[in-house]
């Protein structure tokens, strides 16, 4: 079942959305060498709870955290812990927060000081595959749409897409219906309408596409231990062209970067 949200629906997505786009600005301010993700998740999670929301992820199927936080060859779903980051690591942070009854849904990958030169090339693609793939998500178009543009745009650049783990519907809960692979076919899967609103999350590893699960029953690592990068957005489909929800344009200001995209 797909919920269409009404045009207030979706400015209550919005006021979520953007709570975790200054969430994830707090946690950018923090990231530096001999840091630990522990560390992040608790500013974070002090920073939503201030802010009058509940971290979504806290408690989620027994997630112990706010946030989950995947170091370099970790994909997504690390759990916070005493590791230190250390020069040169990536670091991919996922945030999730719910208030007035709304989620939000946004994640971004980090670099720790000077990161080698394929790596950030790996975190530039998954961030312009995560827009173009919005790009691809209008009224009229179809959930393969999405996929086939993040898949042909990383794998173009010898990069390539997990396929286990994917987007999803987001509203009143975390997740919804449909599911958003960031891979597939021009034309095919759900059609998209306007006031559905979706999380679009590529996931895009350096090496192979194979993943493993970590025995601690949540991290997700690439097989091959190269790095992955995860880049996500909250967007509601719109005619012509979609309203992004979440923003990066905090963690742009953190980072000194002039966005183009928002
Ligand atoms: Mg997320
Ligand atoms: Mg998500």
């Amino acid at each position: 079942m797909i919920y269409l949200k009404t045009d207030e629906e979706i400015e209550l997505m919005r006021i979520a959305n953007r709570l975790v786009g200054t969430t994830l600005a707090e946690v950018a301010k923090n990231i530096a060498p001999e840091v630990t993700t522990l560390q992040l998740d608790k500013i974070a999670e002090e920073f939503i709870r201030d802010h009058g929301a509940i971290p979504l992820f806290k408690g989620y199927n027994g997630f112990p955290n706010a946030l989950c936080i995947s170091v370099n060859e970790q994909v997504v779903h690390g759990i916070p812990g005493t590791t230190m980051l250390k020069e040169g690591d990536i670091v991919s942070v996922d945030c999730g927060v719910k208030i007035n009854g709304y989620c939000g849904d946004s994640a971004y990958t980090f670099e720790v000081g000077e990161v080698a030169a394929e790596v950030k090339k790996l975190l530039q693609i998954t961030k312009e595959a995560l827009y173009e793939g919005i790009s691809n998500a209008v009224e009229g178009k179809r959930i393969g749409d999405v996929g086939h543009a993040i898949q042909t745009y990383c794998e173009n650049r010898g990069c390539s897409v997990v396929r286990e783990l994917v987007g999803h519907g987001i509203g009143r809960n975390m997740h919804e219906a449909p599911e958003v692979p960031n891979y597939g076919k021009k034309g095919c899967g759900q059609l998209l309408k306007s006031g559905m609103c979706i999380a679009i999350e590529p996931m895009i590893n350096l090496g192979s596409k194979n993943v493993k699960f970590e025995k601690d029953g949540w991290t997700v690592r690439t097989a091959d231990r190269k790095p992955s990068a995860h880049f996500e957005h909250t967007v509601a489909i719109r005619p012509g062209k979609a309203d992004i929800l979440s923003t990066f344009e905090w963690i742009d200001q953190v980072l000194q970067k002039t966005s183009i995209y928002d």
